[in-house]
C-alpha cells in the first residue's frame, strides 16, 4: 500500500484543483514563505479526518474554503481527495460483530469535502460515509487519528511538550494499538447499549409482569373450566340420555293410556245413552193406561153417588109413606147394607186420594168424603123408644113395608144397579192394582237402569278425572321437554355441539327419577361455577397468554443473551486492555532501543529513553462532595534523555534545536518499530545545523525504507534526498500554484 495522489480543490490558498502525485519514496515541497506549502499538509490532515480546525489554523469549517482574490473568486467548499494504492488489499473495515472486512478495490480513494456553513461529507471510493468508517479503515493501515506521523510547522517537538498521557496516546497510536483502543471502545459502546437494551428490556418484563399473571390465573381459571366442562358433558351425557328415555317412554304410555280411556269413555257414552232411550219409551206408555182407568174410577164414583141420592130419596118417600100409613117408628136407621155401602163408598174414596198426588184433587175427594157424611147423617131421624145409635134391619123393615110396594121395588133396582156399578168399581180397582204392580215393577226396572246409568255416569267421570288426569301428565311432559331442550340448549352454550354426543351415551333402560334430579343437581352445580368462573372468550385469553408468555419467554431468552453479550464483551475488552498493555510494553522497550539509537546518532552519544509512570487520577462523582470520589490510575510516558558531556537531563532546560533532535530522534524510532504508511514533516528540520541537516537526511533515507516521507523544507540537504520536488508558488491570480522541479530549481524557489 502507498500513496499515490493528493487532490485538492478550492482549500485554502489552492483555488483550483492541484494534484499532487507520489511516485518516490521521498517528496519535498519546497516554496517561499506564505506559497501555501503548510496548506498541503494540512490538506492531507483535512483528508484523513482531523477534526481540530485550529490545528488547521482555522476558527470554523469555511475558513479552510478559497476566500478569493482580486481576480478570482471565493470558492462555495473546499475538496481534497487522496488515493491509495490498494493492490495488496490491506485495507479492512472492522465490523461491530468482530470480523475485518478487506475491501476489494486496487485504490482506495477518500475524499472530504465542506462547505461553507461548515458541513463535511466523506466519500469512500465515491459513497458517503460516517467519520468514524473513514477512521475505521485508516486504522486499519496505521494511520491513526492522533496524527502523530503529520508533523506541522513548528510541531516538531510537539510530544516533548505533550503531557505524558497525550504522549502514551501518540505512542500507542504508533505502535497501532489504536485498533484495539478502538475495538475497546466499540466494545464499551456496545456495552452501554447492551446494558440499556438490558434495562429496557427487564422494564418491558417488568411492565408485562402483571399483565402476564393476570392472564396466568385466567388461564388457570380457563383450565378449570375446561376441566368442569369434561366432567359436566359426562353428567349432561347421561342425565340427558336418561331423561330423553324417560321422556318417551312418558309419552308413549300417556298416548297408550290416554287411547284405552277414551275408548272406555265412549263405550260408556254409547251405553248411557242407549239406557236414557229405553227409559223414556216405557214411562209414557204405562202411566196413560192409568190414568185412563183413574178417570173411568172418578166416573164409576159420580155414578155410585147419584144411585146413593136415588136411594136416600127413595128411603126418604119410603119412611113418608110408613108414617102416614101405620105412624112408623120415631127413629127410622138406615140398613146395614146402606151402611156398608157408604163405608166402601169412603173407602174408595180414601184408596184414591191416598195415590192422588195432585193436592187439589186430593181435596175434591176429601169434599166429596165431607158431602157423603153430610148426608149420611140428614138420613138419620130420631124416633121414641128406640135405642139411639142401634141400626134397623133392612130384613127386619122390609118385614114393617109391603112387599110390592112400588116404592120398594124402585129401591131394589137402585140396589141392583149399586151392585152392578161397585163390581165395575171392583174389576177396575183389580185391573188399576194390576197396572199399579205393572208400573210398580217397571219403575223398579227402570230404578235397575237408573242405577246402572248412574254406575256408568260414575265410571264416566272417574275415565273423564283419569282424562284430566292424564292432560295434567301431558301438561306436566311438555314442560319436562321444555326443560329438557332449555337443558340442551344452556349445556350447548356451555359446552358446545358436542352436547349433542348424548345420544350415543349407553345406559339401561331404567330411568330412577331420583337418580335423575340426583344428576341435575350436579349439573346445577357446575353450571353456577361454570358462569362464576366464566368460560366465554377463553380461546381469547388463551392466544393472548401465549402470545404474552411468547414474548415474556422470548425477552427472558434475550435477557440471557444481553447477560452473555455483555460477558462475551467485558471479556473481550479485558482481552484487548491485556493485549494493548503487553504490546504497548514491548512496543516501548522497542522504541527505547530504537530512540536511543537515533539520539545517540544526533547528539554523537549520550541516552535517551522512555519511560511508562502510572499516575493516580482522582475523579469526583456525582454525589455530595467528599463522597463517591474515584481514584483511577492511568499510565503516561515520561522521556528521559542523558546528553552527552552534559548533565542537563530536563527537557525544559534543552535548547530549541536539542529539543528538536530529540522529537526527531523520538519520532523516527516510533516510526522505525512501526512505520506507517507515509510520515509528513513540516519544516522539521528548520531549527537544524549543517551537520544535523546531514544526520537528519540520512535518518530520512532510512525511514524511507518503510514509510513514503513527505517532506516540507527550505533545506537544501534535505531537498537533495528527495526523489521528487514539487515548488509551491503564488500566481498572479493570488493562489497557490504547484510545479515539478528540479533540484537547483527548487533551491531557487525556496529562497
Ligand atoms: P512558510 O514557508 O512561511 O511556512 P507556507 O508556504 O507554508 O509558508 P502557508 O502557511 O501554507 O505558507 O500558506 C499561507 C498562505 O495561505 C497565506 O498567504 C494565507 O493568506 C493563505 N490562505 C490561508 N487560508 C486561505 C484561504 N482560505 N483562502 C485563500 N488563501 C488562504
Amino acid at each position: 500500500m502507498r500513496l499515490q495522489n493528493l487532490e485538492i480543490n478550492g482549500f485554502k490558498s489552492f483555488s483550483k484543483k492541484t494534484t499532487l502525485e507520489f511516485q518516490n519514496s521521498i517528496i519535498s515541497i519546497v516554496g517561499p514563505n506564505g506559497s501555501g506549502k503548510s496548506n498541503v499538509v494540512e490538506a492531507l490532515r483535512f483528508v484523513l479526518g482531523e477534526q481540530s480546525i485550529k490545528s488547521m489554523r482555522g476558527s470554523s469549517g469555511s475558513d479552510l474554503i478559497f476566500k478569493g482574490s482580486k481576480t478570482l473568486p471565493k470558492s462555495s467548499r473546499a475538496s481534497v481527495t487522496i488515493y491509495f494504492d490498494n493492490s495488496d488489499k490491506v485495507f479492512r473495515l472492522f465490523q461491530e460483530g468482530g470480523e475485518n472486512i478487506n475491501l476489494n478495490y486496487d485504490t482506495i480513494s477518500i475524499s472530504r469535502e465542506v462547505y461553507s456553513d461548515g458541513l463535511n461529507k466523506y466519500i469512500l471510493n465515491g459513497t458517503e460515509v460516517r467519520l468514524k468508517d473513514i477512521n475505521n479503515l485508516l486504522s486499519s493501515v496505521n494511520i491513526g487519528s492522533s496524527g502523530h506521523h503529520i508533523i506541522s510547522q513548528g510541531e516538531a517537538d510537539r510530544i516533548l511538550n505533550a503531557s505524558s498521557k497525550d504522549r502514551r496516546e501518540m505512542v500507542e497510536d504508533a505502535l497501532g494499538l489504536k485498533i484495539y483502543q478502538y475495538k475497546i471502545k466499540e466494545a464499551g459502546r456496545k456495552l452501554e447499549r447492551t446494558n440499556n437494551n438490558m434495562k429496557e428490556v427487564s422494564l418491558l418484563r417488568r411492565e408485562n409482569a402483571p399483565h402476564l399473571n393476570f392472564l396466568k390465573k385466567q388461564v388457570d381459571k380457563f383450565e378449570k373450566a375446561k376441566e368442569m366442562q369434561v366432567s359436566l358433558l359426562s353428567l349432561y351425557k347421561e342425565y340427558l340420555k336418561k331423561e330423553s328415555i324417560y321422556l318417551n317412554r312418558e309419552k308413549s304410555n300417556l298416548f297408550n293410556e290416554k287411547s284405552k280411556i277414551e275408548g272406555e269413555l265412549e263405550n260408556i257414552k254409547h251405553k248411557i245413552s242407549s239406557i236414557d232411550g229405553v227409559n223414556e219409551r216405557v214411562e209414557s206408555e204405562k202411566e196413560r193406561e192409568l190414568k185412563i182407568l183413574e178417570e173411568k174410577i172418578r166416573g164409576i164414583r159420580n155414578i155410585k153417588s147419584e144411585i146413593e141420592r136415588k136411594l136416600g130419596r127413595l128411603e126418604g118417600m119410603i119412611e113418608m109413606e110408613e108414617r102416614r100409613s101405620n105412624k112408623a117408628p120415631e127413629v127410622v136407621i138406615k140398613n146395614p147394607e146402606e151402611i156398608k155401602a157408604i163405608f166402601e163408598e169412603i173407602t174408595l174414596e180414601i184408596e184414591g186420594a191416598i195415590i192422588e198426588e195432585n193436592i187439589a184433587e186430593i181435596k175434591i175427594i176429601l169434599l166429596r168424603i165431607k158431602e157423603i157424611l153430610q148426608k149420611f147423617s140428614g138420613n138419620i131421624i130420631s124416633s121414641g123408644p128406640r135405642i139411639p145409635g142401634s141400626l134397623s134391619q133392612p130384613d127386619h123393615e122390609e118385614n114393617i113395608f109391603p112387599e110390592n110396594s112400588e116404592l120398594k121395588n124402585r129401591q131394589k133396582e137402585v140396589f141392583t144397579e149399586m151392585e152392578n156399578i161397585k163390581d165395575e168399581e171392583k174389576n177396575i180397582f183389580e185391573k188399576i192394582e194390576h197396572l199399579k204392580s205393572e208400573i210398580n215393577k217397571e219403575n223398579e226396572a227402570l230404578h235397575l237402569k237408573e242405577k246402572e246409568k248412574f254406575d256408568y255416569r260414575v265410571k264416566h267421570q272417574e275415565f273423564t278425572s283419569s282424562l284430566n288426569l292424564i292432560s295434567v301428565r301431558e301438561e306436566n311432559l311438555k314442560r319436562e321437554e321444555e326443560t329438557f331442550e332449555n337443558e340442551i340448549k344452556e349445556g350447548g352454550a356451555l359446552i358446545g355441539a358436542e352436547i349433542l354426543s348424548y345420544k350415543n351415551f349407553e345406559t339401561n333402560e331404567e330411568v330412577d327419577r331420583n337418580s335423575q334430579e340426583e344428576l341435575r343437581r350436579k349439573i346445577e352445580r357446575i353450571k353456577i361455577k361454570l358462569e362464576d368462573v366464566g368460560s366465554n372468550g377463553g380461546s381469547e385469553i388463551l392466544k393472548e397468554f401465549e402470545e404474552v408468555s411468547q414474548r415474556d419467554n422470548f425477552l427472558a431468552k434475550e435477557m440471557e443473551d444481553l447477560a452473555k453479550s455483555i460477558e462475551s464483551l467485558r471479556a473481550l475488552m479485558a482481552d484487548l486492555k491485556e493485549k494493548i498493555d503487553i504490546e504497548f510494553k514491548e512496543g516501548v522497550k522497542k522504541i527505547n532501543v530504537e530512540f536511543t539509537n537515533f539520539f545517540s546518532l544526533m547528539f554523537g552519544g549520550g541516552h535517551a529513553e522512555l519511560s511508562v509512570v502510572i499516575e493516580n487520577k482522582k475523579r469526583k462523582g456525582e454525589e455530595e462532595e467528599g463522597e463517591g470520589e474515584e481514584i483511577t490510575f492511568e499510565q503516561g510516558i515520561e522521556i528521559n534523555v542523558s546528553l552527552p558531556h552534559k548533565k542537563v537531563k530536563e527537557l525544559n532546560a534543552l535548547s530549541g534545536g536539542e529539543r528538536s533532535l530529540t522529537s526527531i530522534a523520538l519520532l523516527f524510532a516510533m516510526s522505525q518499530v512501526n512505520p506507517p504508511p507515509f510520515l509528513v514533516l513540516d519544516e522539521t528540520d528548520a531549527a537544524l545545523d549543517e551537520a544535523n541537516s546531514r544526520k537528519y537526511g540520512d535518518m530520512l533515507e532510512k525511514l524511507s525504507h518503510h514509510s513514503q516521507l513527505i517532506v516540507v523544507t527550505h533545506n537544501r540537504e534535505t531537498m537533495s534526498r528527495a526523489g521528487i520536488l514539487y515548488g509551491v508558488t503564488v500566481g498572479s491570480d493570488g493562489a497557490s500554484k504547484l510545479l515539478s522541479v528540479k533540484l537547483d530549481d527548487a533551491v531557487a524557489i525556496a529562497k
